[in-house]
């Protein structure tokens, strides 16, 4: 059977949670802070650590099957390759940013001004949809220092809290593209039954990161109301207690509406709430 291979980020933002996310679909791998390859132990898979700015063409050109990427590198790179799954991390934001207190207020402003980028190419087609002509002045780091030092009147770059702009006297005035972690392919890699066993590992994570297990106590009297509130669960599971009168409802909530439902929960009644992380959801 053919060996799989998957790059991500050797060290980095996205370098922790790729690692952690490949270790919680069941792969057991070395990981090395000097290896360049290393091979998963119980699935025919290597894993390649790779800078990031070189996954997406590695993935297109088939050196390797898979990658985690930003979305942000991917469209900077242009690389043809099939988006298999979005991960939910590394989310940030390209926007635009000028100094505080600059008379740049909005988006036809930028009309002759320079702007420092690692990313020309994402910044050139946002400027081109906005009728925008501007200079682009592509650096290859630390771009929120270049107004400072006289080199730029805006910059483009990723802000997730907006601290670093804000320590550089900067503020954050247009928004070009939200990114987050994507898992990518090859074209018609997607169409491999070991790519797409991988896919469902990946997903059965994700989806027992956005739920919690909870397991709650309430008198059968109260027992109707608390199921009505549980509309996405099919049958929960009711348990008789010792007590006489009493059940343990067990059941899952999704993470989004999560205290929200915990304190309806319980002005219906529910007492005694344990909630406990899911390791794997399998459909
Ligand atoms: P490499 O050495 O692999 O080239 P890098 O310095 O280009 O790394 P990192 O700073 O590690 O890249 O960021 C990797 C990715 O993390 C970004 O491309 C982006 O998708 C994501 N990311 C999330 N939040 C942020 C942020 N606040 N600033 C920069 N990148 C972020
Ligand atoms: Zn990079």
């Amino acid at each position: 059977m053919k060996t799989l291979k998957i790059a991500i980020q050797k060290s980095g933002r996205l370098n922790e949670k790729s690692v952690e996310l490949l270790e919680h679909c069941g792969l057991t791998f070395e990981n090395y802070k000097s290896s360049l390859i290393s091979p998963v132990s119980n699935f025919p898979l290597e894993i390649l650590f790779l800078r990031d700015d070189d996954i997406p063409e590695y993935v297109q050109d088939g050196i390797a099957d898979l990658g985690i990427v930003g979305e942000n590198v991917i469209n900077e790179t242009e690389a043809e390759v099939s988006y298999l799954q979005k991960l939910g991390f590394g989310k940030c934001s390209l926007k635009i940013a000028v100094p505080n207190n600059n008379s740049i207020q909005e988006l036809s402003h930028l009309n002759g001004k320079a702007i420092a980028t690692t990313y020309p190419v994402i910044l050139g087609k946002f400027l081109k949809e906005n009728n925008i002509k501007a200079d682009i002045r592509t650096i290859s780091g630390s771009v929120e220092i270049s107004p400072g030092l006289g080199l730029s009147d805006a910059i483009c770059d990723l802000v997730s809290t907006g601290g670093t702009l804000k320590s550089n006297g900067l503020v954050a005035f247009s928004h070009v593209m939200s990114s987050e972690a994507v898992l990518i392919g090859t074209k018609g890699s997607e169409n491999s039954e070991l790519v797409k066993e991988l896919i469902q590992r990946v997903q059965s994570v994700l989806r027992a990161k956005e739920t919690k297990y909870v397991v709650l106590n309430v008198n059968k009297d109260n027992l109707p109301a608390i199921i009505k509130l549980l509309p996405g669960v099919k049958s929960p599971s009711v348990v008789p207690l010792a007590e006489a009168n009493w059940v343990a409802v067990h059941t899952v909530i999704p993470e989004h509406d999560f205290w929200g439902k915990i304190s309806q929960l319980k002005q219906a009644g529910a007492e005694g709430i344990v909630v406990m992380p899911i390791e794997k959801i399998i459909l």
